[in-house]
């Protein structure tokens, strides 16, 4: 392990901006690294010390603990290289998804307005394989460039789309035996106009649903397909919309949103998750499954 490495390593790094729902203690260790030697090293190095480690892209699908995460944060921000060969993007996992969809329009690629203004990493959305409008990620990945870890050491290792696991809102990743770092789309040669407004019109619903009016990690619960009713539409039905708990609140302009009205503490959002999943479990009868990542010593 170089000096080089260790002198990137940072201690007690506040996390709460670097999440969507600006909530959160501070990481224990944090580092944010400049190329794959990093990314690989930063892993060895948690598994030799036992330290314990997220990978963290933008922050858009997780709740960071009041008093913050007792390991590593991998804040993979700086992996961001990108590159366009005919209809394939080759990407590294800390590229933003916005900025996925402005090269593949530069380039008139089509397949990806989709994501459009889906807050984020490349990384962050195949691990959830992220969905909007219809599609979703697993409709364009073609392979990852991944690092596997095994005991205490990480290999590289190239995986195909077909060993990627992707299902609804699941990918193999979510086993955390393989980190993304490179990603290859495969996207159509498309009509610039038409991709652009698409891209717009997509841009403009999320703005007009109030997605970025206040802090939030978008769905905090899953889709069960097998009800046929969106789960926000569930929890509206219940009269839980508005409902708050400290500056944490149901949003009123979509169920499945909890917003932070204003300082609210990661424990104000996860006592209104946990409210919810009671009451739609006596009222409904519905087990809820959370799509929000909990990150730091919940009691769950
Ligand atoms: C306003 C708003 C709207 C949203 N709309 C949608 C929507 O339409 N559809 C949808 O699916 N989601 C939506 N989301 C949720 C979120 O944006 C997506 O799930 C997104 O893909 C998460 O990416 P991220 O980089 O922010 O991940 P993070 O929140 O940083 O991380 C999420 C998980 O991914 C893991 N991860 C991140 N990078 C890597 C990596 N390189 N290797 C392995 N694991 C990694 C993390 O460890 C963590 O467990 C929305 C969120 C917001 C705030």
């Amino acid at each position: 392990m170089t000096e080089n490495f260790k002198n990137k390593l940072l201690t007690g790094v506040l996390l709460a901006p670097f999440t969507t729902f600006n909530i959160g203690g501070p990481a224990l260790y944090y580092i944010e690294p400049m190329c794959l030697s990093d990314y690989k090293n930063s892993l060895e190095w948690a598994l030799l010390n036992n330290i314990p480690f997220i990978t963290l892209g933008g922050g858009s699908n997780i709740l960071v603990h009041d008093s913050g995460y007792k390991g590593l944060v991998i804040n993979t921000k700086r992996l961001s290289k990108l590159e366009v060969k005919g209809n394939i993007i080759i990407s590294e996992c800390g590229v933003t998804v916005d900025r996925l969809v402005e090269e593949s329009l530069k380039h008139a690629l089509t397949g990806i307005e989709f994501a459009a203004g889906l807050p984020g990493s490349v990384g962050g959305a195949l691990f959830m394989n992220a969905r909007a409008y219809a599609s979703a990620f697993s409709d364009i990945v073609e392979e990852v460039h991944a690092l596997k870890r095994k005991h205490r050491t990480i290999r590289e290792t190239l995986l195909k789309k077909s060993e990627l696991g992707f299902a609804y809102k699941k990918s193999i990743f979510q086993k955390r035996t393989f980190y993304i770092y490179k990603v290859l789309f495969k996207l159509s040669k498309g009509h610039v106009k038409t991709i652009q407004s698409t891209i717009e019109e997509i841009r403009n619903d999320r703005k007009r649903k109030g997605q970025y009016a206040f802090p939030n990690a978008g769905c905090i619960f899953k889709n069960d397909h097998r009800i046929g009713i969106p789960t926000g539409k569930i929890i509206e039905e219940l009269g839980l919309k508005g409902k708050r708990i400290g500056n944490a609140e149901i949003y009123r302009e979509h169920a499945n949103f909890i917003i932070n009205s204003g300082k609210a503490r990661a424990e104000d959002v996860y006592k209104l998750i946990k409210f919810i999943e009671n009451e739609v479990k006596q009222k409904k009868g519905i087990k809820l499954k959370r799509e929000i990542n909990l990150v730091g010593d919940w009691d769950t």
